[in-house]
């Protein structure tokens, strides 16, 4: 296992692994906090 620091994109959350961030926003963040933070890391690009 690399010894990669994990952080949450919500808040200063530091965890030991991906699973770690990944079960701390299933139970720390609500849904909408979630979405918000994925489009926010990932905007909406319109195509023309
Ligand atoms: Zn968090």
């Amino acid at each position: 296992m690399p010894d990669q620091i994990e952080t949450c994109p919500l808040c200063a959350f530091v965890g030991e692994s991906e699973t770690d961030v990944y079960t701390h926003v299933l139970t720390s963040h609500r849904k909408q906090a979630i979405a918000e933070a994925l489009l926010e890391r990932r905007p909406v690009q319109l195509a023309r």
